[in-house]
This record gives C-alpha cells, structure tokens and sequence, in this order.
C-alpha cells in the first residue's frame, strides 16, 4: 500500500497542558483519541515512550496494523517542519531544541512528522475542512496566542527556516502593548484571550464605567447577547483590530478566503460581522468584496488533531 492510499494517520496535538492523540480516517473522522497530561513528565524519554505506547494502543484496539497507517503528524509550539524539531516553547516543560520527530519516529514503524500548531491547523482546514478546493488561504487561530497557518499557490509557507507566516506577530502599533514575543503593539496583543479582555478593561477605563470582575471572551460573548454595551464595543474594537492584521496580511498575498478559528470564534456574529466591516475598508480597493472571511469547518474538538494527521495525509 503505497502512502497516499493509506486510510488512516495518526494526529498529535501537544500544548501545554495536554497531548491529544488521534486515529483520523480520509475522511476526517477522528475514531478514537488518548489525552496525556503534560503535568506527568519532566524530561522528555518518559513523554515520547507514552506517546508511542498510546498509538500502539489506538492501532491495537481498532485491530489495525501499521501498514494502514500512513504516519504521526505532531502539531507542537515552535515546531520546526524542516528540523522536526521544537525549539525554544515557553509554554513547555522540555526546554532547548527538542528533536520530537526524530525520537518518535525511533518507537514507531510508520513516519513522524512535526510542525507547528497554526500551520497544522491550515493542513487540517486543506486536507478535511473548508479549504479543500482552495490554493491560496489564510487560517487564523484565536485563543492563548494568536497563530497562523498561510497557503499560497497551494503550498504552506514555511519560509527558508521553517518559521515562516506569524500574521499574530505583524507590529500592528508601533511602541504599543509589550508581547509575549519581547516585541510591542503586536496583533496578539490585541487579538488574543488576553489582549480582548485587555480592550474591554482600557475601553471601561475610557468610559469610566467599573470593569466585570474576571471578564474572560466567554462572559463578553454572553454580555453582549444581554445587550452590554461595553461588550458590543470591546468586540467592534477588537474586530478593528483584527481586520487591520490581516487586510494587512491579505493585501501581501490575496487569499480566496480567511478562516478563523479557535474558542474565541463562539462569539459568533458579535465578533464577524463588524470584522467583515473593518476587513475590506482596510483592504485595496482591486480585493474589497472578493475575500470570505469564514469560521474554520472542522469540528472544534477534533481540529487540532486533525491538522497535524493532515501533515501526513496531505
Ligand atoms: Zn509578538
């Protein structure tokens, strides 16, 4: 069975607080998962042995065998495609360069490769999701951080080193909010979780109005549903920003759609329509109107997973 034909992939996705473990069909479905608590490990042998022991045990309860799977994608931060290495994740207790694909490819029979989460997440969205006809995409995730995963000409950036397409890491203003990168005025800084929450405590500063203590995007969502003004507000200013990013990052390389996704996408129309409005007035007026801004159509709980089984599906 050559690779292409293989009906099964398995999709890792590593944070910072759990791995996700997948058994993914050509279709998309994920059939069966394991959870690994990253608070078990210290150092990285004990981490790779279980990894590898729970894909043994994922092909062995569904009585497969690794001729029928075509490989283990590994989405991790900071992973390097080309190195499959992760290098230098903050987020993570094995610390340094990490070689992850290297050392899981050693306890299994099949290929392992790694790159990063927002790229695995534009892998996903191509191999199962809204992209599959699509050549030249962007996919946005929003949460903890804010990633980002770019198709042009129906291959994925990665850039000459491998770090290519950091949309949440374009300077958005200069000298402003300090980012986690060391860096100021990020797109994250103003996109993410944090940065939201961030836009809604200065904007009730603003106003003079007292903040809701442990505001989080969940209780905005719900705020502005009860018709919070403040909340409706935080999310126009948070699409403002938003839409510059990537009007920005659109106007460099014309994609046929934008897809976001990650928890903060629950805000629904809250959040879309008043980005779809900042979008194109920030766009050249040849694009306006010519580029969707779409959530992601893979299923929430699975799209972690399923981008990094894309990474040797595709
Ligand atoms: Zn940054």
């Amino acid at each position: 069975m050559s690779n292409e034909t293989k009906p099964y992939a398995i999709g890792i996705d590593m944070g910072g607080t759990n791995t996700d473990i997948g058994l993914v069909d050509r279709d998309g479905h994920c059939l069966a998962r394991k959870n690994l608590p990253m608070c078990r490990y210290t150092e990285i042998g004990a981490y790779v042995a279980d990894v590898a022991a729970a894909i043994h045990q994922l092909v062995a309860d569904r009585n497969l065998t690794f001729s029928e799977i075509a490989g283990a994608g590994i989405g991790a931060p900071n992973g390097n495609f080309f190195t499959g290495c992760i290098e230098h994740a903050s987020n993570l207790v094995f610390t340094g360069v990490v070689p992850l694909a290297k050392l899981l490819g050693e306890q299994l029979p099949v290929p392992v490769a790694l790159t990063n989460d927002a790229n695995a997440a534009a892998l996903g969205e191509k191999v199962y999701g809204g992209a599959r006809e699509m050549d030249d995409f962007i996919v946005i995730t929003l949460g903890t951080g804010v990633g980002s995963g770019i198709f042009a000409d129906g291959k994925l950036v990665y850039g000459h080193d491998g770090f290519g397409g950091e949309v949440g890491h374009t300077i958005l203003h200069p000298g402003g909010r300090l980012c986690t990168c060391g860096r100021r005025g990020c797109l994250e800084e103003y996109t993410s979780a944090r940065g939201i929450v961030q836009n809604y405590n200065d904007l009730c500063k603003e106003m003079g109005v007292e903040p809701h203590e442990g505001a989080d995007c969940q209780w905005l969502s719900e705020a502005a549903d009860r018709g919070d003004e403040t909340a409706i507000r935080t999310w126009v200013i948070t699409a403002e920003h938003l839409g510059i990013g990537i009007a920005n990052a659109a106007t460099t390389l014309a994609p046929e759609a934008i897809f976001l996704m990650g928890g903060i996408i629950q805000a629904g129309h809250w959040l879309f329509d008043p980005l779809r409005i900042a979008f194109n007035e920030h766009l050249l007026c040849m694009q306006r109107d010519k580029i969707a801004i779409l959530p992601t159509q893979l299923n929430a709980n699975d799209a972690a997973i399923l981008g990094a089984a894309a990474l040797v599906q595709l």
